[in-house]
Parts: structure tokens; sequence; C-alpha cells
């Protein structure tokens, strides 16, 4: 991450450089790339996808070995925040690094923001954060990156908009899949942590164990009863399947995986941001596949 850092300070550099020169040389335009912060690297790839060459993008928690949720940010990302045109990070507490690092900078009325769970899907503190798993909110960013890029470059307004359609429509293969998975009747299911959950809402799944995934989510642990009823679906097979986030570690899931592997009760293994190489239509693809190869085994 380090490394990239360093490309966008020198991107910037160049920039600067580039700038002053045709400044000197007469009145030949420059073209300044739109820079771009996105928190998340899901969510950068979506500004990648709408603004094209014509952004600078810097995606700061792009590595799933990097815990999100306890994220600190670095001088330098302050110093690219303080330098963007345009801010993109999930909110609702998901990442408040970046609320701080915005409200730090001198110039931030000249810094656009996209918070993506409250402004693009309603989403509230307290409520689940993890809206990049709702099918509908890629859709909505990069028709909202569109409408904020074009106000700062409106000369390409067509090109962002085309760009969005084109992102919107190269997910067309991941709503087939959706459509195909969907259940006619709610599926009982347990999970780890609340982090699959919209997917699972978006397909009639139905989380049989609300209050135990809120206590994992939150590092503290589960009542007795309520760990007692997980323990007590998987023995049962009353659930479809347990969705377990890999990227925790907490020695009573590992207890449960074991469980589900004694009884026969499939596994379906999510990550809270895109495993390396994997971008956003492959990551989901792949998630979704583990579900429909699980349903059909049934
Ligand atoms: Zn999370």
């Amino acid at each position: 991450m380090k490394k990239k850092v360093f490309y966008f300070l020198f991107t910037i550099i160049i920039s600067v450089l580039l700038a002053g020169c045709s400044a000197n040389n007469d009145n030949q335009s420059s073209r300044t790339d739109i820079s771009v912060v996105a928190a998340e690297g899901f969510y950068g790839e979506i500004v990648e996808a709408v603004g094209g060459d014509l952004v600078e993008v810097m995606s700061i928690i792009d590595d799933p070995n990097i815990a999100p949720h306890d994220y600190e940010a670095t001088p330098s990302v302050s110093k690219a925040v303080s330098k963007a045109n345009l801010i993109v990070y999930n909110g609702a507490g998901y990442d408040d690094w970046m609320e701080k690092l915005w409200n730090a900078s001198s110039n931030n009325e000249n810094i656009k923001r996209i918070i993506v769970a409250p402004d693009l899907m309603g989403v509230q503190p307290g409520e689940n954060v993890h809206v990049w798993y709702h099918p509908e909110t890629m859709p909505k960013l990069a028709n909202e990156l569109a409408a904020q890029l074009s106000e700062i470059m409106p000369e390409k307004k067509d090109t962002f908009n085309r760009n969005a359609s084109e992102f919107i429509s190269s997910l067309q293969p991941l709503n087939t899949l959706i459509d195909r998975l969907k259940q006619s009747e709610p599926v009982l299911v347990d999970t780890s942590e609340p982090v699959f959950d919209y997917m699972l809402a978006a397909l009639n799944f139905e989380v049989n164990n609300p209050d135990f995934e809120l206590a994992i989510a939150e590092g503290t642990d589960p009542s007795p009863k309520d760990l007692a009823a997980v323990q007590s679906d998987i023995k049962e097979k009353r659930i479809a399947f347990f969705v377990n986030n890999i990227q925790s570690d907490s020695p009573i899931i590992q207890n449960l995986v074991m469980l589900t592997k004694e009884n026969d009760v499939p596994v379906i293994e999510v990550t809270e941001t895109n495993p390396k190489g994997k971008n956003y239509v492959r990551w989901i693809t792949d998630l979704l596949k583990q579900m429909e190869k699980v349903m059909k085994e049934k």
C-alpha cells in the first residue's frame, strides 16, 4: 500500500510540474486528472470504471489483511484527502477516519464527498454497514459518480454517463445469478457476522441468529442461549448453510465451523473485503457460485 501512496503523490507532483510547464508554454490547455480518494478498494474500482483515464484514484483499504473496522489513517493518506477533488467512503461508522480527515482539511468546501451507506442506501450508524453486498449499491454509486465527476469536469459529462451505464451493464451476469438463486420461500441460515446479510436478504435467505451475529461483530461474547441455538440449528440441520467470515478469528466461530463439518452442514466462506486479484464482479460471482453449488447438492 505504501508503494501506491508514493505513486499517487508522485503523480500529483508530475501533474503540478506539467501544469507549470504548459502555463509557461503559452495557452495550450493542460489536462489535470480528477483526483479521487476511495476509503475502500471495491469503491475505488467503481471510480476507475466511471472516471476512466480522467481520474487518478487512490484506494486506501485494498488488502484483505487490513482490518477495515479498525483502520487508522497515515499522514500521507491525510495529505491525499486534503488534495482530492472527491472522496468516496462507506460511512455510517465504518470508516470514521475518512470523515475526520475531511473535517480536518482546511479547504474541505472544495472536496466533494460520496458517503455510500447513508447517502445512497439510507443506512445509519448502528445499522448493518456492509452495503457493498447489497445488489443495488454499486449501480447507485456508478450513477452518483457520473453526476459528481460531471460537476467537476462538465465537458466530460457524456463520457462519465456512458462509462456508468457500461459498468452497470457489466453487472448483468451477476444479476442473472442473483435471480436464479432467489428462493421462492424464506430459507433459514446462520452466520458468524452480519457481513453478507444484505445479499442473503436479497436472495430470500433468513438469518436465524441475529443476536448472535451482532455479538460476534461487536467483539463481545454471544449469550449462552444464543450460542446453544446456533449449535442446535447445526445439529438438527435446521439451516441450509452457515456463513463464515474467514477474516475473523473468533474461537467460538472456529468451534462452530468444526461442528458444521461433523454434521455435514455446508459453510459459505465470505470475506469483508475483496480478496487480492478479484474485482467486484468476480468476487461476488464466486461467492454466489459457492452458494449455488451448496443449494444444488441439497
Ligand atoms: Zn465488517
